[in-house]
């Protein structure tokens, strides 16, 4: 079992809150007004060929309103419905959140750290939205406080980022993480199941590239193909091309990737949940609740008796 004083099979965010800070701690998604260098002719067009980031953004964010304004918001509505919180993290993560000069990061993430409760910040950024002067003032700000940055890696195959748009290499990404963790930040990737290219075994064996760099959290995804996005275009002329996840299937598939993860990376995400409305392919997976998929997840590795790091 894992030998990292856990309960569970796998290594959790929320039991890391509960261990390092005493109990739960909320993350409060801001949309800052961000753009993005794959969208706005920086590195490319039309951005990576599954990015639709009204999808995965909550009601109460809006660039219109000020950081604090959204975040005081954002504790309202977690109060309201879930009420166990009593802290919370500042979670920078609607497009590229570091592509701004510093003196404007700056004064978001300091005014994000002003609101009362608030410990930390989360932001999510591409490897080529951050440079050497802005992980510095990070590091600055993780003496006092939790401070995480997360890539948006997807796959850790070149052809991959490639055939999805992305505009960055695995090389990039590797660096970012690389110059991030060196600083003693906390450092997380994203990364998508079912890329169109890639074989199951492939997508298993990056656990093995993963467990060999300083890599904090991870969060995995399974591929939706959300609307109005380049994949949705694609998949209308080609379905053939995509081998989307049945539900089931993917449990199975994420036990088999656990098994392989090192048991010291903390697992915050296994699968998203994108509202039915925005997808241009159902699935199939009957509008299940992630609650309910952490369950099966958790069930399933008790039926297999196995664990995050087992065959590491
Ligand atoms: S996924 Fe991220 S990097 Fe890609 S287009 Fe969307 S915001 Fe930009």
């Amino acid at each position: 079992m894992l030998d990292i004083g856990h309960e569970r099979r796998f290594n959790s965010f929320p039991e890391y809150f509960k261990k390092h800070y005493g109990g739960r701690v909320q993350k409060l998604s801001i949309d800052a007004g961000f753009t993005c260098p794959n969208r706005d002719g920086t590195v490319g067009h039309g951005g990576c060929a599954y990015c639709n980031n009204d999808s995965f953004n909550p009601s109460y964010c809006n660039p219109q309103k000020s950081v604090s304004q959204q975040m005081l918001q954002g504790i309202k509505f977690h109060k309201v419905r879930y009420r166990k919180a009593s802290r919370y993290l500042a979670y920078f993560q609607t497009y590229s959140n570091t592509y701004a000069p510093l003196e404007k990061l700056r004064a978001m993430y300091g005014e994000a750290l002003s609101v009362p409760d608030v410990i930390g910040i989360v932001i999510g950024t591409r490897p080529d939205c951050v440079d050497d002067e802005k992980l510095d003032f990070m590091a600055e700000l993780n003496k006092t406080h939790y401070v995480a940055i997360e890539y948006g890696m997807e796959s850790f195959y070149n052809r991959t980022l490639e055939r999805i748009n992305r505009g960055h290499t695995v090389e990039q990404c590797i660096q970012a993480i690389e110059a991030t963790a060196s600083r003693g930040i906390r450092t997380g990737i994203h990364l998508i199941f079912g890329l169109p290219g890639e074989t199951r075994r492939e997508m298993l064996d990056q656990a093995e590239i993963i467990n060999r760099l300083p890599i904090n959290t991870i969060k995995l995804h399974q591929l939706q193909i959300a609307k109005g996005t380049a994949f949705a275009g694609q998949y209308a002329e080609n379905p053939e091309e995509f081998n989307l996840f049945g539900r089931d299937e993917y449990i199975d598939f994420v036990v088999q990737f656990l098994e392989r993860l090192s048991p010291k990376i903390i697992v915050e995400r296994f699968v998203n949940e994108m509202p039915l409305r925005y997808m241009a392919v159902d699935p199939g997976w009957g509008g299940i609740r992630i609650s309910e998929l952490w369950r099966l997840l958790e069930q399933r590795l008790v039926e297999c008796d196995t664990w995050q790091g087992r065959i590491v």
